[in-house]
């Protein structure tokens, strides 16, 4: 049903009763989507409902239920996660597998999710290869020889043996790309620091991507056998950063190894084991369907599509059948990193999966599903939902514009914010400066990472995994960007006076940021001849003489220069006998202004609408 509406523009309507589902934070584009109408009409009924909101800005329900009566629909809102629950749930399948959804008695230890990262060349890819070679069970096996994303080791530790799972894929790069996507992996984080070298600025950004996600750290302070290696000099540097050595009476344990020459690997993982055994409560109920996460996926000539899934839960089988993000099968064959077939596979065991339907994306999380048909419908929808969500415009994590009012819902009590500048020195100029901004209580202002250079793709990883706000100081996002910042709702802001960025924050931390609206012409058209009629007011026989004139827009009548009319309707649009949308430049045409009758030869109809102003 059309009906033409508030503000003059034209959308869709419901009867009342019709249930329109919008995700929470979901945006006006969003909600477009769903009613198949233009996003930029939505703006203008909200704005004449007495809410101003940019098309890509995220609603609170209020605004939504004000919106969905107004236009006869009755909108029901849903978080993402219950989305993806509902989705499981219609299909009985549980979601839950934390240590707190399950008995006690059920529960059975895990080894612990280890990533590697560091500094380039510090030596993370040496050091996997020299834990590889570490492996106790290695004689038997014939040593791990198949590259499947992970592998398992196994330690002899307090008179037991352990395995530790080491994701194979250095850095923290696919990390955070993986957790940006929701999926939580890793369990500690070994940050590799050159002994000959020093705390360098990948070894920050990795710090500061690991302790955003509350993931434990294990440091080796690699390359000792170089000369003039100063382990000492390392413990000292990470001070700074909160990496506090336990001989210095922190919590952190540092192990100096070679990875050269196989040095204190066992110490390592030892280290490993401590922490793990110490900081966290990583057991899992074997006793269940399986789920998980895929880390590596790739299409292989000879055996189709495989994927490395990593068992979080439950105890996947050969034969069981599985979906993966959008791609589903049967599990034909597992193999282990020694390219041995295993049977089955237990929590923390990587496993490449052959038999799946198409590559699942790095990061999708895996279930089992009762069976075949069921793996093949939740696929389809999934495959749908992100259709779906491609296709909506990208919604903002988090916008300043709109960051009081998620405080103030409780949505977020801390903003947290990635800062680059051209030099070291203003970047640390500004991160003083904001960290002396009187924030009050309800609100913590954290910057979660801060570096000299363009705005990198890992920044706005970082950013999508941890709702931040990314400030470029006198640097732009390189290259493509940009585009995934925007694609994904990644604010970035830019500034080349500090104190310009100091006052929006502050004004955004007060509320008091709100979107600045122009007014943009679209069209004009100067009155030749008028009819009146009393059925249907006054038609203005025009001609445009500049862009085009659309139904359902604003209009301002001007005389000589002066204006005599505002916010008026064009209420229709005529060619001849044929009701029109638009007309463009040259062309004649009728325009009904509704029940507007004021009108003069040579009046000027000029149209527009209101568009948020991007800031400078
Ligand atoms: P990544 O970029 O962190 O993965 O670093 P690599 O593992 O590729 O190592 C970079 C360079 O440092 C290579 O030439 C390694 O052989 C060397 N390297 C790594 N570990 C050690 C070590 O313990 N001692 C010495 N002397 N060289 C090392």
């Amino acid at each position: 049903m059309q009906a033409p509406s508030i503000g003059g523009v034209t959308v869709p309507r419901g009867d009342g009763s019709t249930v329109v589902r919008v995700r929470q934070g979901a945006t006006l584009s969003d909600f477009a989507d769903k009613i198949n109408a233009n996003p930029a009409a939505l703006v203008t009924v909200l704005f004449h409902l007495g809410e101003m909101a940019t098309a890509t800005q995220s609603l609170d329900e209020d605004t939504f239920q004000v919106l969905g009566q107004e236009l006869g629909y009755d909108i029901r809102m849903v978080s993402p996660e219950e989305e993806e629950r509902e989705l499981y749930d219609s299909f009985d399948i549980d979601l839950e597998f934390g240590v707190e959804s399950e008995d006690d008695d059920d529960l059975a230890a895990r080894p612990p999710v280890v990533t590697v990262v560091g500094h380039v060349d510090h030596g993370k890819t040496r050091l996997l290869d020299a834990i590889r070679n570490e492996d106790v069970a290695g004689g038997e096996t014939g040593g791990i020889t198949q590259h499947i994303g992970a592998y398992q080791v196994h330690r002899e530790h307090d008179g037991t043996e352990r395995a530790i799972t080491f994701i194979d894929t250095p850095g923290h790069e696919a990390f955070t790309a993986m957790r940006a996507r929701g999926a939580k992996v890793t369990d500690i984080a070994i940050l590799v620091v050159a002994a000959d070298d020093g705390v360098m600025p990948q070894t920050i950004e990795a710090l500061n991507h690991m302790q955003a996600a509350d993931v434990p750290i294990v440091v080796a302070v690699n390359k000792i056998d170089v000369e003039g290696a100063n382990p000492q000099k390392i413990r000292q540097q990470l001070t700074e950063y909160n990496l506090v050595a336990e001989e210095y009476g922190g919590e952190t344990m540092f192990v100096d190894v070679s990875a050269k020459q196989g040095q204190n690997i066992d110490s390592l993982l030892d280290a490993v084991l401590l922490t793990a055994d110490a900081a966290l409560d990583l057991r899992a109920n074997p006793d269940r369907d399986a789920r998980g996460v895929a880390i590596e996926a790739n299409l292989d000539k000879g055996r189709g599509a495989t994927a490395t899934v990593l068992i979080q839960s439950g105890t996947l089988r050969v034969g069981d059948a599985i979906v993966t993000g959008a791609s589903y099968g049967r599990v034909r064959a597992m193999l282990d990193e020694h390219g041995q077939n295993v049977e089955e596979a237990e929590p923390s065991r990587p496993v490449q999966v052959l038999g799946l339907s198409s590559v699942p994306r790095a990061g999708d999380t895996f279930v089992v599903a009762p069976d075949d048909r069921t793996a093949r419908q939740i696929a389809e929808k999934r495959e749908a939902a992100d259709r779906q969500a491609a296709l909506a415009k990208a919604r903002k994590r988090i916008s300043l514009e709109d960051l009081n009012e998620a405080l103030a819902q409780g949505k977020v009590d801390t903003l947290n914010l990635i800062l680059k500048g051209d030099v070291s020195g203003s970047v640390e100029a500004l991160e003083d400066a904001l960290l002396q901004i009187d924030v009050g209580d309800e609100v913590d202002l954290r910057i979660i990472d801060r570096g000299v250079g363009a705005i990198t793709l890992n920044n706005i990883n970082l950013a999508m995994a941890s709702d931040a706000v990314i400030l470029g100081f006198n640097v732009r996002a390189e290259g493509q960007n940009a585009d995934v910042a925007d694609r994904e709702g990644v604010e970035i802001r830019y500034y080349s006076v500090i104190y310009q960025a100091i006052e929006e924050i502050e004004q955004a931390l007060k509320g008091m940021l709100k979107p600045e609206f122009e007014e943009v012409e679209l069209g004009s058209a100067e009155i030749r001849e008028i009819f009146r009629s009393s059925k249907f007011g006054n038609i203005a026989g025009s001609i445009v003489r500049s862009g085009e004139i659309r139904r359902g827009t604003r209009a301002r009548i001007t005389r000589n220069g002066v204006v005599v009319a505002e916010n008026i309707e064009v209420a229709g649009l005529r060619r001849f006998k044929d009701d029109v949308v638009e007309v463009r430049e040259g062309f004649e045409c009728g325009i009904n202004l509704g029940s507007f009758n004021d009108l003069q030869l040579e009046d000027l109809i000029t149209t527009y609408e209101m568009r948020e102003k991007p800031r400078a």
